[in-house]
């Protein structure tokens, strides 16, 4: 049985300044970059759980009876269209009490800093995870780390706490739970947590990224990492998932589901995260193949 901790946001001790207009640091550029950051329309998910991302990565709102929970900020770039969509919810960004991180990438967690700094919120990440997002640099077992080089760098948080495998991270009625999901970096995290509407109440999972691309030369199957993403992949399988989300929309098949809106909700599958799963354990053994001793391709980073 693990120890379940909870991070009760304690409101009333958090700093009450900081900016009252989002500052934003200096955008990142990459060959994706511009598509990702495209401009998308916020919407409601189901219940408590809104997307307020771009287009091509995504951001969580959920919402508590005493402040906002906001998952990945993005690109630095994308801090401030996070920010418009959610004031155009009719949300005070100003109120949210903790940013979650799925994993210390640039393009999920570039955007953190500037949020963090206009809101004041406390910061949650993986034991792993913590000093990547206080560095702003590629840790150096990660995948996609080049030696000697500033190659994947992000603004830096100023402080992150660390949540245990298994622990809650609680605002007002809402607590989100963090799994441990490492194998696309060392420090990936999952979220779940559950959304009601009507009585109808749906656990919501936010699965990390699973895609195993790397810088030139690395290797997943000799560095242990595909036997993490295998790992991973049958956690994920295993999870009460009602709704599944994940860092980038295509991986959920958000643009698609949002053309069948009208019948029903789209987003609500009993064997998305199931399917999810199969198809990260389908592009480890793809790339485990490509790998066949031989260095492997240069990949895009995700
Ligand atoms: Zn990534």
């Amino acid at each position: 049985m693990k120890r379940i901790f909870f991070y009760f946001v304690a409101i009333a001790t958090l700093p009450a300044c900081g900016p009252r207009e989002l500052e934003p640091d200096a955008p990142v550029e990459c060959d994706q970059c511009d598509g990702w950051n495209e401009t998308h329309e916020p919407f409601r998910i189901h219940g408590n759980t809104w997307y307020v991302g771009t287009d091509g990565l995504s951001s969580i709102l959920i919402q508590s009876d005493d402040g906002l929970i906001l998952i990945d900020g993005g690109l630095p770039q994308s801090a401030a269209l996070i920010d418009a969509n959610i004031r155009s919810l009719g949300f005070d960004p100003l109120t949210i009490e903790a940013i979650l991180v799925s994993h210390p990438h640039f393009d999920h967690a570039g955007g953190v800093a500037a949020l963090q700094r206009l809101t004041g919120a406390n910061v949650f990440t993986s034991r792993a995870g913590a000093p990547v997002l206080e560095g702003g640099r590629l840790a150096e077992n990660d995948p996609q780390y080049v030696a000697d080089s500033d190659h994947g760098s992000f603004p830096a948080v100023s402080n992150a706490t660390v949540v245990g495998d298994g622990e809650l991270v609680a605002v007002g009625n809402v607590s989100v739970r963090a799994v441990y999901t490492p194998g696309h970096t060392a420090g990936s995290v999952t979220w779940t947590w559950e959304s009601c509407a009507l009585n109808t109440c749906y656990d919501v999972v936010y699965a990390d990224s699973m895609s195993p691309v790397s810088a030139q030369g690395f290797s997943f199957a000799t560095t242990g990492m595909a036997d993490q993403i295998t790992e991973s992949a049958g956690i994920i399988g295993d999870l009460d998932c009602d709704i599944l989300l994940s860092p980038h929309p295509f991986f959920f098949g958000m643009h698609d589901k949002l053309e069948r809106r009208d019948e029903g909700n789209p987003f609500v599958s009993s064997f998305a995260c199931t399917f999810y799963a199969e198809s990260s354990l389908d592009w480890l053994e793809q790339r485990l193949k490509a790998e066949g001793g031989q260095p492997p391709p240069v990949t895009l980073l995700e």
